[in-house]
């Protein structure tokens, strides 16, 4: 599930070489079990943890600029994948909310992957002055291939100057270990994250919305893709059918224990051409309003480690494909009401994070452990 084209945009004077950034990860964490540390997060350590700009939450942009020393803009690239939820493998007709054209401006490009980033970049620079950028591979399962072809693909990718990293978004029923064996040495070339798609823990959840795999499915992908220099995201949609406030929170806390290094968050939509558009016209879905979804991003973000990286809280549709809901109200009006309901709350994100202070998952432990010695400044 990849909704909208997360960006962080306009390069500062004062970013890294590119080769910097592509060297070797330092591997300062091995584990591939999920043995925790048995130190548990006291509520002073999270509080006292200032995030950029008076946040209450770690956002995607500081995590980027602590990283590279500068912006960092996302390049949205359609390779061509298809998805085994629709070709026929675990599925036919995808997920009931799927319909690609809608969620990714770079859906149904003709252009070859080195194109479209070389394109893109060139847009971020005339645009916002950018200089750095991770190359999204957004559209279907871009780890729906085998490895020589994913290389070939990367490759493009990185091949265009200033590309620091790839970002991949995929199932997580799409990562074999042969695949994971060479994005673990893929990931000590360059910056990567794999975005997987779980939207939901409740089985029924996934059953309901046709995703065609289980949460245990999720948690083993994870399990296999940590201790690879690998990082995490995950894509969660809040206000799926059948779903209450204490689903949405029981996932947060199921993610939370998992060492996950980033979420991206999302609101049910209703776009056409979809099996949720046939549900919503028969008057059978439920749609959040802004203020509902509001409160629902604050209960996740007091859920979730300090150090989770939030990529994203509202997704964009392209062109006029959106049916519902239609929101007054802009991205950076939900983000400050976000902020403003924490601040309310007089919490921020880990407020009600109960688990261990220092779990292995974390792809970047030094990352971690300067955020909450509070060093980390832009
Ligand atoms: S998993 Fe496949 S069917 Fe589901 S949203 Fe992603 S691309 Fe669409």
């Amino acid at each position: 599930m990849r909704i909208g084209a997360g960006g962080e945009s306009a390069a500062g004077p004062n970013c890294r070489p590119a080769d910097e950034n592509r060297k070797a990860p330092e591997r300062r964490w091995q584990s591939r079990d999920l043995r925790l540390e048995s130190t548990i997060m006291s509520q002073s350590q999270v509080t006292s943890i200032k995030y950029a700009g008076g946040r209450r939450f770690y956002p995607y942009s500081q995590f980027l600029k602590e990283r590279f020393g500068c912006k960092v803009y996302k390049l949205t690239v359609d390779a061509g994948f298809t998805c085994p939820n629709r070709d026929g493998t675990k599925g036919r007709g995808g997920c009931i909310y799927c319909e690609n054209s809608s969620f990714s401006p770079a859906a149904g490009s003709r252009l070859s992957v080195r194109e479209q980033v070389d394109k893109e970049k060139r847009l971020a620079e005339g645009r916002y002055g950018a200089s750095r950028f991770i190359a999204y591979f957004q559209p279907f399962s871009n780890t729906y291939a085998p490895v020589g072809k994913l290389r070939e693909l990367h490759d493009e990718a990185l091949s265009v100057e200033g590309v620091v990293g790839l970002s991949l978004g995929t199932r997580p029923d799409c990562v074999p270990d042969d695949v994971l064996d060479y994005l673990e040495g893929l990931a000590r070339r360059t910056h990567l994250w794999v975005e997987f798609g779980l939207q939901s823990s409740h089985d029924e959840t996934l059953g309901l919305i046709n995703r065609g795999h289980t949460f245990a499915e999720f948690e083993d992908a994870v399990r296999r893709t940590q201790g690879r220099g690998i990082f995490i995201c995950v894509h969660l949609i809040l206000g799926l059918p059948g779903e209450s406030r204490e689903m949405i929170r029981e996932t947060a806390a199921r993610i939370a224990g998992l060492g996950i290094d980033g979420v991206k968050l999302h609101h049910l939509h209703v776009v056409r051409d979809t099996v949720l558009a046939q549900m919503h016209a028969k008057g059978g879905v439920d749609l959040l309003g802004m203020e509902e979804y509001v409160l629902l991003c604050a209960d996740v973000l007091e859920r979730l480690p300090p150090w989770t990286v939030l990529q994203r809280f509202v997704g964009d549709v392209q062109g006029d494909s959106l049916i519902a809901p239609k929101w007054n109200e802009g991205k950076l009006r939900v983000l400050e009401a976000i902020q403003e309901e924490l601040g309310r709350r007089g919490t921020q994100q880990g407020a009600l994070y109960s688990g261990p202070a220092s779990p292995p998952g974390w792809a970047d432990a030094s990352r971690k452990s300067a955020l909450i010695a509070g060093k980390p400044r832009v």
